[in-house]
């Protein structure tokens, strides 16, 4: 392959349109880099012109189209968004493919995202090499398999002896720990795009953004039931904060929002270790004003340090107190989240339980107070409080996640407090965390799989001839 000698094959990385789908992809290609993989980055040109990139790590980025170039994702009409993207896609993908591979730098595989299999269709028109990536734990896709396969049926009901679910691979569940989108009626699109992922029976690799050893159980029996190729690769955190092997991998060089990092970190500096709070609902969730002025009672009552992040768009929820920009607490619009988890000062997580933040937390070693909001969330913290027992969830009124209940000040005070005075959620907290960080360094269960998928592709590329 002409260009850098190092580079013995090259993969085409097509992430989906939403910050923590296209972060885990850009990561894991990174990781490839090292091991003499080209990586060229697909991003869909409206997120091309409006994100800042400061990608410094040998990765290329090149554009598709999802048909919506000045808006991009709808989230009003994710359907039609769907549809629109995989016509628009599949046909600007395969312009990408021939345009790359006619100038100097033929394309051997396709990392989709396990959403989008119509990615595949195109790889095999090509004869290349299919990869799909599945961004969230083994866990809910378990359940999401289970659900395909008529295990759970809809409407879901709970065994009402055993009062929980008892599935293969999962430990037992209340129907309030599975991703709300399965019961809720209200997410249909969702829905329909996590059972797609079950679409790729004919990819050649199917990757999860999760560790070996954090859900054994469910990818024993995933891998066994779905007869797939299927590796764990997680996490996809940049290599500083885990094994330091990648140079320059500090951050994840995408982001929708300005971070306001020299705030937050003068601010933390200032503070004793382990005596702040964390409170981040992740890029996309929303509070009731109610659950706002909830949750600001519940952090001023446990009377410890607080760092929020209250995004743009929800700050006009907040309640309007001296306090909130006072000595105890600060307020952000965003922050590097990595850091001020690796800062050292934060002793409890108050999260919504998006699988990254949940990686992050577990990586890190930051135990975590649980207020799921929907979809994934739900399970997530299932996990968090029964099977990793790295935190506690604070309960909604009515057992569900915030997006229907309410969590009382009261309940969120108890468990910043559980968290923050507590030992248990700690030192489980810590023990994960160096389970995870074995996983990546060199001969570790994630850092054996993507070995084993590069050397195979270097393999495929050796004899590999491309043609139109
Ligand atoms: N994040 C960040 N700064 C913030 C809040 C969040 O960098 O102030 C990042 C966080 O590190 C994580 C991502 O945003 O990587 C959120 O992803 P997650 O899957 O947790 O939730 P989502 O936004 O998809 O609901």
């Amino acid at each position: 392959m002409a260009g850098d000698e190092r580079e013995k094959a090259h993969c085409l990385v097509v992430p989906a349109a939403a910050q923590g789908h296209f972060t885990p992809l850009l990561q894991f290609s990174k990781r490839l880099i090292p091991k003499r993989i080209r990586v060229t980055l697909a991003l869909t040109r409206f997120i091309h012109s409006t994100m800042t990139v400061t990608a410094q790590s040998g990765i290329h980025i090149d554009t598709i189209s999802d048909g919506f170039d000045h808006s991009g994702l709808i989230l009003q009409d994710p359907e039609h968004y769907s549809q629109t993207f995989r016509r628009v896609g599949s046909e600007t993908l395969t312009d990408l493919i021939r345009k790359q591979s006619e100038s100097r730098h033929p394309v051997h595989c396709i990392i989709y995202d396990a959403s989008m299999p119509w990615f595949l269709d195109v790889a095999k028109r090509f004869g290349i090499v299919g990869a799909a990536f599945l961004t969230q734990s083994c866990a809910v896709n378990a359940i999401y398999y289970h659900l395909r396969e008529g295990t759970i049926k809809r409407p879901v009901v709970s065994d009402p002896a055993a009062g929980t679910l008892v599935i293969d691979g999962l430990p037992p569940l209340e129907v309030s720990d599975l991703p709300s989108f399965i019961w809720d009626d209200l997410h249909t699109e969702f829905l329909a795009a996590h059972l797609r992922q079950f679409s790729n029976d004919g990819a050649d690799w199917v990757f999860c953004n999760t560790v070996y050893q954090l859900e054994l159980e469910a990818v024993d029996w995933l891998t066994k039931q779905w007869l797939i190729n299927f590796r764990t690769i997680g996490p996809t955190i940049p290599s500083f904060y885990l094994d330091k092997q990648i140079p320059d991998d500090k951050d994840y060089d995408i982001s929708i929002f300005n971070p306001q990092n020299q705030t937050c970190m003068n601010w933390l500096q200032s503070k004793p270790d382990g005596s702040v709070v964390y409170v981040s609902f992740g890029s996309l969730a929303r509070l009731s004003p109610q659950q706002t002025e909830e949750l600001y009672f519940g952090l001023k009552n446990s009377n410890h340090y607080f760092l929020w992040v209250v995004r743009e768009s929800e700050v006009a929820k907040l309640p309007k107190e001296e306090y909130l920009s006072g000595e105890k607490g600060l307020v952000v619009s965003w922050c590097s989240q990595l850091q001020v988890l690796a800062s050292g000062k934060v002793g409890c997580f108050v999260t919504h339980c998006g699988w990254n933040s949940t990686l992050e937390a577990l990586s890190l070693g930051v135990p975590m107070v649980a207020m799921p909001e929907c979809g994934d969330q739900l399970t997530n913290a299932k996990f968090i409080k029964d099977v990793w027992k790295t935190g506690v969830r604070a309960e909604a009124d009515d057992g569900k996640g915030i997006m229907w209940g309410m969590i009382k000040r009261e309940v969120i005070e108890r468990c910043i407090r559980e968290v923050m005075e507590g030992e248990e959620t700690r030192r489980n907290a810590d023990k994960w965390g160096k389970i995870i960080k074995e996983a990546v360094v060199e001969g570790g269960s994630s850092d054996k799989n993507t070995e084993d998928f590069a050397t195979s592709l270097i393999n495929f590329a050796e004899t590999f001839q491309f043609s139109c």
